[in-house]
């Protein structure tokens, strides 16, 4: 076995990757970007190494500079993990030449599946069933055009290189395939340096489901099983779990088969994974085989028990694969969810920021939690903005599900927005539970899924208000410690009785409305809030980790309120409270400060970059006219397409910007007339 290796990867899967290194007492080395020099697989790893910039083309993806680390360190094996370099056979072939063991297939297996053409033009030879499709090597658009015509519309306009559903297109009609063909090309040259596309049919409610394969360099094969993966938003999955739902021991019997076979035709060695796509009725077609360790790969390691790091690990290390095919079994029900920085309420933007406040699940026999961040980490633009992925395994489907809820609306994130009440309403969802599982799952149920804010709760505006109290109480004692005159009056803490009873509005706005309790501040030192029907007597108790122990006459609940900065320079208060999905972001307003009034108006007649990027296309100029939804500018941010619309109609007065620049965050990019 290896005694060093390297991590050519960030995030979760690298910090999960040291985890099993660790424990079969292989040393690890990490590699850094400028961005992730504090960063939690940094700090986990034995040695570390800077790689470059913050921009992963500057650093995670320089194949030489990450082969130059791991021989100056000594390392034996590099670990590639998913995205960057793991799929890149360039990259495995210079850790070869410079006699390092790239953990994964050789070479010519990454090449034979890096293109989904190529892949499915292997897997017609070995027999496994393809959607009806073109992938051929003509590319002009005339060929295309007639091929999606035959095959017959909706049809799907797939990257060659693609992943991450990057660049895929639907077509509903002819008359719109050309537009949406020069989209998918201009994103994957962006994306991947290629622009070679194939079209499949689209096919109605499909589900995805893979199957694990492993390979080891003795001849061995078998598969691990099936994941689910039909949960997804935009082609990018959400929600993975295994084993499927309703499949059935001959099905898995021949998908896996069918897998296996797929890995046996290209001399596969090692961790991959082969997609299926599968109609109503399961009959399935061969979609793409991902050569590494996927994403969601914990949940087959929750069934079956298995640790597929380790299995990586000793087949590269030339060993047997740990267990035969009929020594492998199934336990239970895993499920895993995506915690992401994003706002599934403005179409998944990704949301950067540095998370202020941070509450996972605690992991426990029936939960995993793979982080790569903690409190007080950055999330920035240049990498998948992914916080955690989270997994349970349990008895059964729908204990796993119903626990997985539970956890999901006790997670708290502050500093960026994130999909968890999604998450939390996705694996609560009846239908979902059901077992009504396929691609379209959270388009069809948007409405249930996206329910309309709730009113706000009178127990998230007293613990705003008492978060704000006591606030202001530690200040006063920080400054009564180190301040001139600890003895002045002036510095005396609300504990400590007054000589008169006050009673301050606190006004709050969230959404338009305006909420006005009224806090006192009693004579012998105790609280009351007024809601406008009378005092209602009020304590707050904060607990070690920041969260508030409120009772709010006479009911106790547990609160939180984090403060965070506002996209318009302001501050507001992310308030969680127990059993109430969260969190609620509410603006203090002063009565003295007039920038909480202005930051609308300024928001007005103008489109500003949701978030920084490069602008990619301009479909307007000054001068022209537009009506509200119109398409004006792409923008290019976080490695994917966000096309921004005229807000009303108007006339457009100028474009401060031209196609290629780049944008920070909040810039205004259109400015209108009404
Ligand atoms: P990528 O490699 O970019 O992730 P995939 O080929 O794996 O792309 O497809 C991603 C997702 O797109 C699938 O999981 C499925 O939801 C959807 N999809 C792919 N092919 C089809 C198809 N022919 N019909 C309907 N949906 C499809």
């Amino acid at each position: 076995m290896f005694t060093k290796i390297l991590i050519a990867n960030r995030g979760e899967i690298a910090c999960r990757v040291i985890a099993t290194a660790r424990r079969m007492g292989i040393r690890t080395v990490a590699v850094y970007s400028d961005a992730d020099r504090g960063a939690r697989h940094v700090a986990l790893a034995d040695e570390a190494v800077h790689v470059g910039g913050s921009p992963a083309r500057d650093s995670y993806l320089l194949a030489d500079r990450i082969a130059a680390a791991a021989i100056a360190t000594g390392a034996e094996a590099v670990h590639p993990g998913y995205g960057f370099l793991s799929e890149n056979a360039g990259f495995a072939e210079a850790c070869a030449a410079a006699g390092i063991v790239f953990i994964g297939p050789p070479p010519s297996a990454i090449r034979a599946m890096g293109s989904k053409s190529e892949a499915k033009k292997i897997m017609e030879k070995a027999g496994v069933p393809l959607v009806p499709g073109y992938h051929g090597d003509d590319q002009t658009d005339a060929l295309l055009q007639a091929e999606a015509d035959r095959i017959g519309y909706p049809v799907l306009i797939k990257v060659s290189a693609g992943g991450g559903g990057k660049g895929m297109r639907v077509v509903e009609e002819s008359n719109r395939f050309r537009d949406q063909l020069a989209g998918a090309r201009r994103e994957a040259k962006a994306a991947f340096a290629d622009d070679h596309v194939l079209i499949e049919k689209y096919l109605a409610r499909p589900r995805h489901i893979e199957i694990q394969v492993f390979a080891d360099t003795r001849g061995n094969c078998v598969h691990l099983f099936e994941r689910d993966c039909s949960i997804q938003r935009r082609h990018q999955k959400v929600i993975e779990e295994a084993p499927a739902p309703g499949m059935d021991p001959a099905r898995r019997r021949a998908m896996g088969d069918a897998a296996v076979a797929a890995a046996r035709a290209i001399g596969y060695v090692g961790a991959g994974t082969v997609e299926f796509i599968a109609d109503q009725d399961g009959t399935f077609y061969f979609m793409e085989m991902n050569t590494r360790l996927q994403v969601e790969h914990p949940v087959t390691e929750a069934i079956t028990g298995q640790d597929l790091v380790e299995w990586q690990l000793r087949v590269a290390a030339g060993q047997e694969l740990p267990r035969r095919q009929e020594e492998l079994s199934i336990s239970g029900h895993a499920v895993e969810v995506r915690l992401y920085a994003e706002d599934p309420d403005r179409g998944f933007l990704p949301s950067t920021g540095r998370l202020a406040h941070l509450k996972l699940p605690a992991p426990g026999p029936h939960v995993r939690i793979d982080t790569g961040v903690r409190a007080g980490d950055t999330v920035t633009p240049f990498y998948d903005p992914m916080i955690a992925k989270v997994i349970v395994h349990d008895a059964d489907r729908a204990s796993a599900l119903r626990r997985m809820a539970g956890l999901m609306a006790a997670t708290e994130v502050a500093g960026v927005t994130t999909n968890a009440r999604l998450l939390a309403a996705l694996c609560g969802h009846a239908a979902f539970a059901g077992g009504e599982v396929d691609t379209g799952f959270i388009e069809r149920h948007r409405d249930s899924l996206f329910p309309a804010a709730a009113p706000v709760d009178r127990r998230e505006l007293a613990a705003a208000t008492l978060h704000r109290e006591l606030s202001r109480a530690d200040r006063a004692l920080a400054l009564a410690r180190t301040g001139a005159d600890p003895d002045s009056p002036w510095n005396a803490v609300s504990a400590a009785p007054l000589l008169l009873e006050t009673r301050e509005v606190v006004r709050w706005s969230w959404g338009g409305e305006t909420h006005e309790p009224a806090l006192l501040r009693r004579r012998d030192g105790t609280l009351a809030i007024d809601f406008g029907e009378g005092p209602v007597a009020v304590t707050a108790n904060r607990a070690a980790d920041g969260g508030l122990a409120i009772s709010l006459g006479g009911h106790g609940f547990a609160g939180r309120a984090v403060e965070v900065p506002a996209t318009d320079g302001g501050t507001d208060t992310l308030v969680f409270v127990d059993g109430i999905p969260g969190p609620r972001r509410l603006r203090l307003v002063d009565p003295l400060d007039v920038s909480s009034y202005q930051a609308t108006a300024a928001g007005e007649g103008s489109v500003r970059a949701p978030l920084p990027g490069r602008i990619i296309d301009l479909k307007v100029k000054a001068g022209d006219r537009v009506s509200r939804g119109q398409p004006l500018l792409v923008l290019e941010a976080m490695k994917m397409e966000h096309t921004l619309a005229a807000p009303a109609d108007g006339t457009v007065k100028s474009v401060r910007f031209v196609a290629g620049e780049q944008v920070v965050e909040g810039a205004e990019l259109i400015e209108f007339e009404g």
